[in-house]
């Protein structure tokens, strides 16, 4: 069971991990090396007694609207992308379980023999009961992002913050990759984030954050402990709030 959770700003969190998370130094598909080192991290946060959500994206598999713009049915690439989550959801349990925490994969699309299908009351129980809940599938309709899909499921989840891991250590002016001149934001409002057009997450994520009053943490997965000091509340990437 997890420890005291006694000096933790967020108790309840969602933690949004992305496809490419999972693919290492490739890019694409799934590298469980590149796994196990995320798990460290989502064992030692389960650990301090954070009640935890994981909602992982697709694209290190199939994405989509790169599909549909390569000639394929845009419906049938996204139910593609999200079987993709599925993948990916299995490989994250199998690696968590491996580390002693306890999971349970739901997913939106029903595939009973793998994972148990989405019902809000369950996955409460799951998590009141310590498990970690790895939400697969997305939302389970074409159309959506696996953003949408994990704001959607913290918010269902009544979680008190929604991390969104990534490759870099925040939201920045311009894209840091890119532009040299680019500078990281600390904190900043959800209509900001949409009006300047930032890529924190799709406009439709980001509104319903923002009609829930779901504050998101942008981090960077690579950096150890980033979201145990955030769920702290230390100043640790960018808080859009
Ligand atoms: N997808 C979808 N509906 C959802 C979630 C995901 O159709 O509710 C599809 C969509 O095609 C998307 C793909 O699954 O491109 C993979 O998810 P996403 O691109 O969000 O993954 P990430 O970028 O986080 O790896």
């Amino acid at each position: 069971m997890p420890g005291a959770a006694g000096d933790l700003k967020y108790r309840r969190a969602l933690v949004k991990l992305s496809g490419e998370s999972l693919a290492g130094n490739r890019g694409f598909g799934i590298d469980p090396p590149a796994i196990e080192e995320l798990t460290h991290d989502i064992r030692r946060v389960h650990g301090s007694g954070v009640s935890l959500g994981l909602v992982v994206g697709g694209g290190n598999i199939m994405r989509g609207t790169v599909a549909s713009a390569r000639g394929m049915d845009r419906v049938s690439a996204d139910y593609m992308g999200m079987l993709a989550t599925v993948i990916n959801a299995m490989a994250l349990q199998d690696m968590l379980e491996q580390s002693g925490v306890e999971t349970r994969v739901m997913s939106a699309i029903r595939m009973e023999e793998l994972a148990e299908p989405y019902i809000r009351r369950r996955a409460l129980r799951h998590i009141e009961k310590g498990r970690v809940v790895i939400f697969a599938g997305g939302t389970g309709n074409p159309y959506f992002s696996t953003d949408t899909a994990a704001v959607l499921r913290a918010i269902e989840m009544e979680a008190d913050v929604i991390m969104k891991a990534t490759r870099v250590d925040g939201v920045y002016t311009a894209d840091p990759e890119t532009d040299p001149e680019a500078s990281l934001i600390d904190e900043i409002g959800y209509l900001e984030v949409m009006t300047r057009e930032l890529g924190v997450m799709d406009a439709a994520a980001i509104s319903l954050c923002k009609e829930n009053a779901l504050p998101i943490v942008v981090l960077n997965i690579k950096r150890p402990g980033a979201i145990l000091a955030a769920l702290r509340g230390e100043r640790i990437g960018t808080l859009v709030a």
